[in-house]
Formats: structure tokens, sequence, C-alpha cells
């Protein structure tokens, strides 16, 4: 008995754990309104029980009664403390009722109104009587359920708060959880796992703060409580199957999407009919607790089938949520009835599923941002690398346009040389001119410009760009000084594609300016040879430098072009002045350079003599011999004339076989004696043709001298001729000198 007594330390009630009776059916009411079973002399058929709750063979039975005799004790406001009823109860003590839990209407029956806890206010005299207990339960269950007890009424609030602890701390800590689980959840990318994790912590926090007894204390209101219980309560497999959808998403759990749907409509079903007054919010409970049950087995089923794919984490939250499955497998095996009653610790097995949930949420966290990390290097990596290809292509770019700006100037001095190149009559005026401006079309490269000599040997005319002869740029080009020269002079071709680039990559840039000419065909006339430059060896010079030696050897080829032309007229210009069968100077020679010889005679007054010279009978000689013979002796009599006159006399074919001599200085005396000489040489010129030797042929000589013939110089052709008319006439063989005579 001492052992029964409330400490206040404790404050644990005294069990009534003995002496329970029950029996089934309604009382029968006395004639004064009291139930007649609650008087001790009432006749009946009391059964013992062990705890007034599910007596054997209910049967559908509605309706029960139980009783107890209170046990003795001291206590300051004792009440009869009752955990939970199902579902209306009356209390009946001393043959009155003490206390009443719903409403029983005329046939003893009444409708749930919550499950709270029950503190019913004994007398001072309660010790050994009786307390009876008239119980109505439409419900699974019938009885009292959970705890009966006598208490002090002061330790009952100290009792109940202690009893609730548990579930308000760890209510506590998932509202807390769900909180940062819905101040997460908008900055996370893993949205939908937090989210579930919030309604599951929220859910499991209102279930543990409605269920505990402590919250009636806050608000006596049970069905409140009860509808926020059961909502929160049906609301959890909701949450925990989507949470588990989510987190093992890898693995497709159909079934656990379909779990919480379901969960998700029974829910809504459930609290809509109770809330109508449909049905009893209690007899949702056990329909509830079945597809409850299904559905923990279920989700086990999954979870354990695929537990070996799953990662580390994943069968963390497996095991938790196994804990916590059986936590709850438990809890509904004792509600029903099926184990004896004591409180299960959901709260923890809650605690160490939200636990596991928020250490791989952590985790996540930790490792997104460890991949947020990674990502921003390797993205600043990819910018930085990005941002140096746009510079180098900026860089280029401007090279580019340098490159541009300097071929637009190049090709204007190109274009200028080539117009100088067009006004020389000689190849020779072509190199002075090249010698001037070929630095300006290459600069800022250095280089010489070397002209061929002879054979493979060329030497420089001009060096830029280089200061004394520190250069690189020998004076003189040969086989032996290593730069790519033609292979054979005059070379028959110019350069493939190939060997041009070869030419550009070695040391220097060659450039071979190749001229056309009638009598040798192509020759490489002179070499351009430059240093190769730092200014076009940047990052860029593959570009740059192709380019700059294309544009260079485009112009060169250009200017090549140009000279072959200079050189060609060049050439023409000889051949017009020159008689093709005796290589002597020509007719239009005479008539330009006798005009210039005139001027000249006239300003410097020195004498001027021509002499005309014919070939006798010279028709009668072809005839003869031939006309081939003919030639044959044309060119013997020119050759006889170009030994006989000196350098300064101008011996020219006037046409056929006539023959003029202009002798600048020389008076009436020595035209004569020269005139003379000739005859002499020609008659004894013996004749060589094919083999044979022709009797030589004889000419005619007129002569003609200023100023002792004539007023003017240009009046000697005309005397000369006549002079000649006068030879011929008196014999041939003969000089005829105008004014004077024969000899
Ligand atoms: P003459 O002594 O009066 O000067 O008599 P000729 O026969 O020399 O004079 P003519 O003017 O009658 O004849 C000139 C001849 O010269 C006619 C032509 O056959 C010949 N002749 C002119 N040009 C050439 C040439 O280039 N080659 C050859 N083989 N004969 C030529
Ligand atoms: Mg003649
Ligand atoms: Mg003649």
């Amino acid at each position: 008995m001492v052992l029964a007594l409330p400490g206040p330390v404790t404050a644990a009630p005294h069990p009534l754990a003995e002496g329970w009776e029950y029996r089934w059916g309604d009382s029968p009411l006395g004639p004064d309104g009291v139930p007649e079973w609650t008087r001790a002399e009432a006749p009946g058929d009391w059964q013992v029980i062990g705890f007034p709750s599910n007596p054997p063979n209910r049967e559908g039975r509605e309706q029960v009664w139980f009783r107890v005799p209170l046990p003795e004790g001291s206590w300051q406001e004792p009440v009869l403390y009752i955990y939970s009823v199902d579902i209306i109860v009356q209390v009946y003590l001393d043959g009155k009722q003490i206390y009443q839990y719903g409403t029983f209407d005329e046939q003893g029956r009444g409708r749930f109104e919550g499950w709270p806890w029950h503190a019913i206010p004994l007398p001072e005299d309660f010790a050994n009587k009786t307390a009876y207990f008239r119980v109505f339960s439409d419900y699974t269950d019938i009885g009292l359920w959970g705890e009966v007890a006598v208490i002090g009424q002061s330790e009952l609030v100290l009792f109940l708060l202690k009893e609730s602890l548990n579930a308000l701390i760890v209510g506590g800590v998932a509202l807390l959880f769900a909180l940062l689980a819905l101040v997460f959840a908008p900055l996370q990318g893993d949205r939908k796992s937090l989210a579930s994790l919030a309604l599951f912590a929220l859910a499991a926090a209102i279930m543990l703060v409605a269920e505990s007894q402590a919250s009636l204390l806050l608000l006596y209101q049970p069905l409140f409580w009860d509808y926020l219980a059961a909502g929160s309560y049906y609301m959890l497999p909701v949450a925990l199957a989507l949470m588990l959808a989510q987190w093992l998403s890898d693995h497709r759990p159909r079934l656990i999407t379909l779990i919480w749907q379901c969960h998700l409509v029974y829910l809504v079903v459930a609290l809509g009919l109770a809330l109508t007054g449909l049905v009893d919010l209690s007899s949702t409970f056990p329909v509830f607790d079945a597809l409850l049950l299904v559905s923990l087995l279920g989700m086990t089923l999954v979870l354990a089938q695929r537990y070996r794919d799953l990662s580390n984490e994943q069968q963390l939250l497996v095991i938790a949520f196994g804990l916590f499955a059986g936590l709850l497998i438990v809890d509904m095996a004792v509600a029903h009835g099926y184990l004896p009653w004591s409180r299960v610790p959901v709260s923890w097995g809650i605690l160490a599923f939200l636990l596991a949930v928020v250490v791989i949420s952590l985790k996540h966290y930790a490792r997104t941002q460890r991949a947020l990390k990674q990502l921003t290097v390797s993205l600043e990596r990819k910018v930085a690398e990005r941002t140096a290809r746009a510079e180098a292509l900026a860089r280029r770019e401007q090279a580019r346009v340098r490159m541009l700006t300097f071929e637009n100037e190049k090709n204007r001095v190109l274009g200028d040389i080539i117009t100088g190149l067009q006004d020389c009559l000689s190849l020779a005026q072509a190199f002075g001119l090249l010698v001037q401006n070929l630095p300006d079309l290459c600069s800022p490269l250095r280089g010489a410009l070397y002209r061929r000599r002879s054979g493979n040997l060329f030497d420089r005319l001009t060096l830029w760009g280089v200061e004394g002869e520190r250069s690189s740029l020998p004076p003189r080009l040969d086989e032996r000084t290593g730069v790519p020269l033609p292979s054979s002079v005059p070379s028959a071709a110019g350069l493939t594609d190939g060997e041009s680039f070869d030419r550009a990559v070695t040391g220097h840039l060659c450039f071979w300016m190749n001229v056309e000419s009638v009598d040798e065909g192509v020759v490489t006339e002179a070499v351009v040879l430059l240093e190769r430059d730092g200014l076009f060896e940047s990052e860029e010079s593959g570009y740059g430098m192709a380019r700059l030696f294309t544009a260079l050897d485009q112009a060169i080829q250009r200017i090549g072009i140009t000279l072959s032309s200079i050189a060609l007229r060049e050439e023409l210009q000889k051949f017009s002045y020159e008689d093709a069968l005796t290589g002597l100077k020509n007719r239009r020679y005479f008539d330009q350079l006798f005009e210039h010889q005139c001027a000249v005679a006239v300003r410097s007054q020195m004498p001027l003599s021509l002499l005309v010279v014919d070939i006798d009978h010279f028709k009668d000689f072809n005839d003869t011999h031939g006309h081939e013979a003919g030639d044959c002796a044309l060119r013997a009599i020119a050759g006889v004339l170009h030994r006989q006159f000196r350098e300064s006399d101008i011996v020219c074919r006037y046409g056929g076989e006539e023959f003029v001599v202009i002798l600048p200085g020389a008076h009436t005396a020595d035209a004569r004696e020269r005139a003379e000489t000739l005859c002499r040489v020609a008659a004894k010129t013996p004749l060589l043709f094919e083999d044979k030797t022709l009797a030589p042929v004889t000419v005619s000589v007129g002569a003609a001298s200023w100023p002792e013939s004539c007023t003017s110089p240009e009046q000697l052709l005309t005397l000369a001729d006549q002079a000649l008319y006068r030879a011929k006439h008196d014999g041939r063989n003969r000089v005829w000198i105008h004014g004077g005579q024969a000899a």
C-alpha cells in the first residue's frame, strides 16, 4: 500500500490493475433512474477481466459494463485518470453517476466525440468502493484503453506533461526541420525532396502534439485535436511515400507513387466524410490502419527488394524507414489490442527518420555545394579559355587589318613601280628604278636586290634596312652562299608553288625575278632576298607570313613581267635598226642618225662626209651565181665596210646592194682616201661560196663633204648619190667626189 502512495517526485498514478469485471449489455434503469447494475447487491453475471477493454465474445455488441474496486490511499483531490475510452462512458459510484463523456440516447447509444484522457474527480470516501463504467462503442474497440489509475489532481498535470515530453520535444524538432526545409526548398535544386521532407516533418510535428495528452491542457477541445491528429497521421504515409519516391527516384518505385496517391485520396475522403458527419472520425481509423499496414508492408517489400542496389545513403534511409514503420505497426497493434497496452515511442521513430533524412539532406547539400564550386571553377576556366580565344581572334583580326593596310600601301608602291618601269627604255634603266623603289616595296623587311652578272653569279645592286655590313645578306650570290638559286641559267621556267614555299621557310625570303627574253627564254635576271622579320613572326605568323610571302611573290612576278616587256622592247628596238642579212645598221637608223649628225656637225662646226657605195653589176652577179651567192657577196662587202671604217664612222645598208657611210669630222680628202681604199679592198676580196671561190665584186662610191661640197649637210646624200651616178657612168669600180673628179 505504501508503494501505491503517489510520491510528489514521481507523480506516478496508482494503476487500477486488479479486480476488474465486465458484463455485456446495458443495465436496466431502477425506479430512481439509476442503472440497476450499479448496485452491489444486484444479481448478475459479472466476469473477471484483466483490463477493462475488449472483453471476449463481443459478437457485434456495442454496450458493456465494467466495474472495479477503488484502492485506499490519501491523495490530494483524487481523480480517476483514464487514458482513453472507446468511445463514450458514464461512471457510477455509490449508485450515483459521477462522470459522463459523450451523449447516451434512450437506447444507450451515442456518437464518437473524441479520445481525450479523462480525469474523474472522486469523493473523499471513495476507498474500497466499486466504480461502475457504462460504455458504448460502435468502434472496433470497446472499453477503457491505455491506463486507468487514481492520482492526485495536481500530480496528474505533472504526470501528463512528463508523459508528453518526448512527443512535444520531437514535435518541436520536427517543426523546426519542417521550417528549415521550407526555407531551404526554394534555394535548393532538390526542391521536391525538401518539400516532401517539410511535409513529413510538419505532419509528424502536428501529429505528435495533437496526440500528446498535454495538448488538452492547452485547449480542451478533444475533437479538434483528434481531427488534427487524424489529418496529420493520415498525411504521414503521403509524405513518407513522396519522400521515398524522390530519394529512390532512380529506381522508379511505382508502387510507392501509388501508395502516396491512395493515402492522399483517403485523407481527403475520410476527413471529408467525418467533417460532414456522415461517419464518425473514429471509424476512419481502422480502415486507415489497414491501408497503412498494407502500404508499410508494400513499401518494405519494394525497399527490401532493391536494398542491394541502393546507395549507402538510400540504405540508411531505408533502415530509418524500417524502424519508423516497425514502430507504427507496433503502435497499431497496441491500439487495436493485439499487443498489451504500452506507450510505443513512435516519436523516436519519427526522430530517427527525420535525422536520417536531415543528415542525408545535409550531405546532399554539401555535395551540391562542392559540385557547384567545381562547376564554378570549370565555368571560370571555360570563360577564361573563351576570353583567351576571343582575344587571340581580336589580335589576329588586328594583325589582319594591319596586313591589309600594309598590302594596300604596298600595292600602291607596286603600282608606282610598274608605271615607272613602263616608261623605261632599257633593262639598265629599269634596274636603276628598282634600286630606288624596291626598298619601299619590301620595307620594313630588310633585304637586298641582286642582279645576274653571268651564270649563277649575282651581284648585289642595293641593300636596305641594314646598317653597315652586319647583314646576313651577302654582297654576291653564288652556289656557295647557300641561297637557293635557279639550277641552271638560263632556266627553263619559273618555280612551282612548293619550291616557293621552301624558299620562304629557309632563313631568308628569297624571290626570283624571272625575265623572258627572245634569245634565252626565261632567265632569272635578279634575286630579291629578304630577312625574315619578327614583325611577322608573332603567333599569327603562319597566317601573316604565308600571306606576305604570296603578296611579295606576286609583286615580284609582276615586276618580272614588266621587265620582260622592257627586255623585249629593247630587243625589238635593236632588231628594227639592224639589217638582218649583214648585221649593219639599216636605212631607218641611217635616216635618224644622219639627221642627228648633221645637227651635231653644224653645232660643232666639224666637217661631215658621206659615202654612197653601190655594188657593180650586181644584177648580173645574181643572175650568174644565184641569189644566195648574191647574199654572200652582200655579207662580204658588209664585212669589208665594217673592217675598213673607224668606230666613230657609221656604216649602214641603205637598201639592196647600196651602202652608206657617215664619216663625222672627215674632210673631202679623208673621204676620198677612205673610199678609194674601200674600192681597192673590195675588188681584192675573194668571195667564198659553197666551197667555191668566186671572182670579187667591185663597188662604185660617190662621196660628198660638208662644208666643201654644199652649204648644208642635209644635201650630202643627194650630192653623194649624184657623184655615185657619175662613178657608174665613168665605168664603175671607182670613186667620184662631188665637186671634184673621179679617182
Ligand atoms: P649597176 O652596176 O648599174 O649598179 O648594175 P646593177 O646590176 O648592180 O644594178 P641594178 O640596180 O640594175 O641591180 C641591182 C640588183 O641588186 C638587182 C637585185 O637583184 C640585186 N639585189 C638587190 N638586193 C639584193 C639582195 O638583197 N640580195 C641579192 N642577192 N641581190 C640583191
Ligand atoms: Mg644599185
Ligand atoms: Mg649596182
